[in-house]
């Protein structure tokens, strides 16, 4: 298979004319919503911005799965909307209940600790989903403030059962967040349904933006628990600045005007293909890309029932270092995955299947991948990968 061309033949190095960004987030973004963000800057008080935010917000609302919550729009990366969360539900001392099954688990973990919240972790081997009556027992233990759960761990491929999480607090003072940074707009959500108090989220990955715009959609059971007095301090982050700014339909500080014109340009291309043709095509290409996989030898590394449709995770093969791979599809063809940055380093790959992905790009991730994995030395029959996947789509 013919490689992409060495960097120092390409005009510019810097910006490689094949470059096939195939990471779980962040994802490669369309041109409608890179055209959206080129447009002219406006005021971020100005009626030009008001009307876009407050049309962004009723775009995102079915997409949340939220009738009337508010919701908050920010500069922020994931993790700057995950302590976000934490800092405004829980006072320095009070107890979170955290399901820690995979990396962005501990990461919410640490958040808590560095916070000062007195963190229980409930710590479920990693490509396993947590047992609810694990969960149900620690809630009966003790008061606890808020469970805090990743949606869809990015790390290991596990979807959390948050409708079942949400029935344990339904007539519980507990609140529930929920991390759905690479889950939202990739997979059903339905925040109000399954009681969810706070949901938040970062624009690089299912939402086809660029990275910084952080969102949370925020409950009515949660608003007295933000507003105390005797909560954290905070200031940037506070959701009650936040809160009084959504009601004059404006963000607290200056926004980010080119992100919240991406969102609403890459909102309207979901509508447009019907939300639940999007999650439709989620489950089905990340299916495809599994059996594909499995053809030519990739074992699914996610074990629990409810798995992800927006990444793909694979125990590396053959005694390879996953990192082998990841650099061998990078040289060869600028295909860009990704391997582990956590106790999975080395032994996993992971492949993105959220937001503008197409069957193109899958049997296209297929048939690199048997190109490499045949040089880096295992046998790979060339073509079954491809084929398995083409059945399926
Ligand atoms: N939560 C999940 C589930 C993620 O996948 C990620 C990023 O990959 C994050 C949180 C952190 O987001 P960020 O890197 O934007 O801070």
């Amino acid at each position: 298979m013919a490689a992409a061309p060495p960097a120092a033949s390409r005009p510019n190095a810097r910006q490689p004319d094949v470059y096939r960004l195939r990471l779980p987030g962040p994802t490669a973004v369309p041109e409608r919503v890179r055209d959206a963000m080129a447009r002219p800057m406006l005021a971020h008080r100005g009626p030009e911005f008001r009307a876009i935010l407050a049309e962004t917000i009723e775009l995102v609302r079915p997409v949340f799965g939220t009738r009337a919550n508010r919701i908050i729009v920010q500069a922020a990366s994931g993790t700057g909307m995950m302590e976000a969360a934490l800092v405004n539900v829980v006072a320095p001392g009070e107890r979170l209940l955290v399901v820690e099954n995979g990396q962005f688990g501990e990461r919410f973990s640490a958040i808590g600790k560095a916070l000062g919240a007195k963190v229980d972790a409930i710590v479920v081997p990693w490509g396993e989903a947590v047992d609810l009556g694990e969960v149900k027992r620690r809630l009966d233990e003790a008061e606890t403030r808020a469970v805090v759960v990743v949606h869809n761990e990015s790390a290991t491929g596990v979807v959390a059962d948050l409708a079942g999480i949400g029935r344990l607090l339904k007539d519980r003072p507990t609140l529930l967040v929920v991390d759905s940074v690479s889950g939202l707009a990739g997979m059903e959500m339905r925040q109000d349904e399954w009681g969810v108090d706070v949901l938040i989220t970062g624009s690089q990955k299912a939402l086809m933006c660029p990275p910084g715009l952080g969102l949370a959609s925020i409950s009515e059971k949660a608003w007295p628990v933000i507003a105390r007095d005797s909560g954290m301090p905070r200031f940037y982050m506070d959701f009650r600045r936040a809160r009084d700014a959504f009601d004059k339909g404006e963000t607290a500080f200056t926004g980010p005007v080119p992100l919240v014109q991406a969102l609403n340009a890459s909102l309207k291309m979901i509508h447009e293909e019907g939300l639940a043709n999007v999650y439709a095509r989620h489950a089905r290409l990340c299916g495809a890309l599994k059996a594909g996989a499995a053809a030519i030898g990739l074992e699914n590394f996610t074990r629990a029932a409810s798995q992800s449709a927006t990444v793909a995770v694979f125990h590396s093969p053959g005694g390879l270092d996953g990192g082998q791979i990841v650099r061998a599809l990078y040289d060869k063809h600028r295909t860009v995955i990704a391997g582990a940055r956590n106790k999975l380093s080395g032994k996993v790959i992971r492949i993105g299947t959220m937001g503008a992905v197409t069957e193109s790009d899958i049997l296209t991730d297929l048939a690199h991948l048997e190109d490499v994995l045949g040089d880096l030395g295992l046998k790979v029959k060339r073509g079954a990968g491809v084929a398995a996947a083409a059945a399926l789509l």
